[in-house]
């Protein structure tokens, strides 16, 4: 292999350029990266930037020193094996890394739509968090929540629109996103209520109803950022299809981070995470399988979320989970847990209870039954269960 592309400058495209390097590979590296930027992170975006506590994020590396040819603000448009076509013209490659993330959904209508994915979108709405200013947020998912929590702290007032029943209801279901509604004191929420359209001035709900605003933020979700991929002769299914070595099926071709749908031995079925920690941890087993060297891709999924005061840390994928329980008192610090039919730890939601958060990691990682009696005691450790 004499020349690797790696295709998105984001967290996974750059983690994957310095595994190539540590891992000996001599070769030619091209970054391909849409963004004028050089690469940063994006969880600050919607917290340390949004709040005003910092300006950037930008990754702790030095491309020059990795030897990497960086094309900022270039764009691949197609794919067929061997080349990549380019907003520039043409490259060849022999090995490829698919690492373009993923892109905010939008809403119908003509009026002004902020989204938040990129640091230039952090700027732009950090700047109209203003005391004062009707924001209107569409989503109460994790990007939803954050900026609700920096629109209120910024003194705006706040409206949040919900499509479903509880906020985080789409991500952790709507038992445990009841328990977060309190959290939103100051706020209008409006759950069970779908966005016709964003108009000039505000958000037309269905039915007819206007919800008045100076700032509009659709937080609704992202897809894998794969359309340049359509004519190519690669798997797509939710994004870029892998198997457990993150090899897809162009090939020289590996695919990481949000992009990225790999099988799960752990889970036996096909996972897609849009977080930082698949981001920063796959692009080694991706590196390793470019390479020709062994390697396996199965975390323990996970997250964090900074939101209301509070801090949520999640590991683990509740949808193996059969049963719901609770650890500690919804005014305080509290832990969700799910478990298995065979009382294995399925995932935890860690409300407050970083502890919870790493013992939970580690038992889901070992796979052992756990004492559900003692499990609904706060006060007994997690490993102890
Ligand atoms: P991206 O970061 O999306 O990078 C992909 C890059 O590829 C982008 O720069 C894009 O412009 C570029 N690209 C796309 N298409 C092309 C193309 N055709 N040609 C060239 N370049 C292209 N995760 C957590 O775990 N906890 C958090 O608290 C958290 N907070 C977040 C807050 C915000 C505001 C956002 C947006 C995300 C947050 N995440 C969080 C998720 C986490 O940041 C992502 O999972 C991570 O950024 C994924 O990295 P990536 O490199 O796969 O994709």
């Amino acid at each position: 292999m004499n020349h690797v592309v790696v295709v998105g400058a984001g967290l996974a495209g750059v983690r994957t350029v310095e595994a190539l390097r540590a891992r000996g590979f001599g070769g030619r590296i091209t970054l391909i990266g849409q963004e004028r930027h050089r690469p940063y992170d994006r969880p600050p975006l919607s917290k340390a930037v949004l709040l005003g506590n910092a300006d950037n994020s930008f990754v702790d590396t030095d491309l020059a020193a990795l030897d990497v040819d960086f094309w900022a603000g270039v764009s691949a448009k197609s794919l067929r094996k061997g080349v990549v076509e380019t907003t520039e013209g043409e490259l060849g490659y022999d090995g490829l890394v698919i690492a373009t993330g993923a892109e905010p959904i939008m809403l119908p209508g003509d009026g002004p739509q902020h989204v938040l994915r990129t640091l230039d979108d952090a700027h732009e709405l950090r700047a109209m968090l203003v005391p004062g200013a009707r924001v209107a947020i569409i989503g109460a998912g994790w990007i939803g929540a954050e900026v609700a929590t920096a629109a209120r702290r910024a003194g705006c007032e706040v409206t949040v629109i919900e499509a479903g029943s509880a906020p985080l209801a789409t991500a952790v279901g709507t038992e445990i996103g009841a328990r977060t509604e309190r959290w939103y004191d100051g706020i209008d929420l409006r759950l069970d209520t779908m966005v016709d359209s964003v108009d000039e001035g505000g958000v037309r709900l269905v039915g007819g109803e206007f919800v008045d605003a100076h700032v509009v933020v659709t937080g609704i979700g992202v897809r894998p950022a794969v359309e340049w991929l359509a004519g190519a002769d690669v798997d797509l299914h939710n994004g870029v299809v892998t198997d457990e070595h993150l090899r897809a099926s162009l090939p020289d071709t590996v695919a990481v981070g949000d992009c990225a749908a790999w099988w799960s031995r752990r889970w036996q079925t096909r996972l897609r995470v849009e977080h930082w920690d698949t981001a920063i941890n796959a692009p080694e087993v991706a590196a390793a399988t470019l390479m020709g060297e062994e390697a396996v891709y199965d975390p323990v999924p996970y997250f964090w979320s900074e939101q209301f005061g509070h801090m949520l840390q999640y590991a683990g994928h509740h949808p193996a989970g059969e049963r719901l329980l609770y650890r500690g008192d919804l005014d305080g610090k509290w832990s969700a847990v799910w478990l298995t039919a065979g009382d294995t730890l399925a995932a935890v939601l860690a409300v407050d209870r970083p502890r919870d958060l790493v013992q939970g990691r580690k038992i889901i990682d070992a796979g052992h039954r756990l004492d559900t009696e003692r499990l609904v005691d706060p006060d007994v450790p997690l490993r102890d269960c």
